[in-house]
């Protein structure tokens, strides 16, 4: 499997990091080897001072589908969740400065946290809140409607580079409020206020 990641879907997090909103979404892909295994520690690696945390929806693939029409994109998932996409931003700063590939910042093992799968059936894709708690205190916080990009667009566009696969994974961006996580931190991602992830920082 893989996953498929999306920068700046919300202008607030574009804004925050002085990103320019995109007019196309921002793609980038994590191996399956940056998915943290469910109730593990994330250890901050030895190559960054400057990890932050940013939740993120996360959809998964139920259909094989390639030029996926927007209108019918909504048929390739069922189960949505939470994740974190734990961004080494000091690395991730220096490939940018150098026009480089991120995938040192972004990608690495254990990069990928993800919490327990519910379903879409009785929920509104484009009107989700979403929040994430650090040590118990709120400090990102958003709404999908705010999404530049809806998660069947997301698709449409992802669909027309990668073939999308049975228990692909896509991460549709993060709202605003991203911080560096240090040893101790406790996350605690919510979706409509029932906490689905929740990962201690070593
Ligand atoms: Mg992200």
């Amino acid at each position: 499997m893989k996953i498929i990641c999306i920068g700046r879907n919300y202008a607030d997090h574009a804004e925050e990091l002085n990103n320019e909103v995109p007019k196309e979404p921002v793609i980038f892909l994590k191996p399956d080897t940056a998915l943290l295994p469910p109730k593990s520690p994330f250890f901050i690696p030895d190559f960054t001072n400057d990890v932050h945390h940013e939740v993120e929806l996360v959809v998964r693939i139920n259909r094989v589908g390639k030029h996926i029409e927007e209108r019918f994109a909504h048929r390739y998932y069922d189960k949505i969740s939470l994740g974190i996409d734990f961004t080494a931003r000091d690395v991730q700063a220096a490939c940018k400065a150098k026009g480089l590939p991120w995938e040192k910042a972004k990608a690495f093992d254990g990069s990928a946290p993800v919490g327990d799968w519910i379903s879409i059936d009785n929920k509104d894709i484009n009107n989700i809140k979403i929040h994430l708690l650090k040590n118990g205190e709120i400090v990102q916080e958003g709404n999908t409607s705010e999404m530049l990009f809806t998660v069947d667009r997301l698709i449409a566009e992802v669909s027309k580079y990668f073939t999308l696969k049975i228990g692909d994974l896509i991460f549709t961006g993060t709202p605003s409020g991203v911080s560096a996580v240090k040893s101790n931190d406790v996350l605690e991602a919510f979706l409509d206020d029932e906490l689905l992830l929740k990962v201690r920082v070593k």
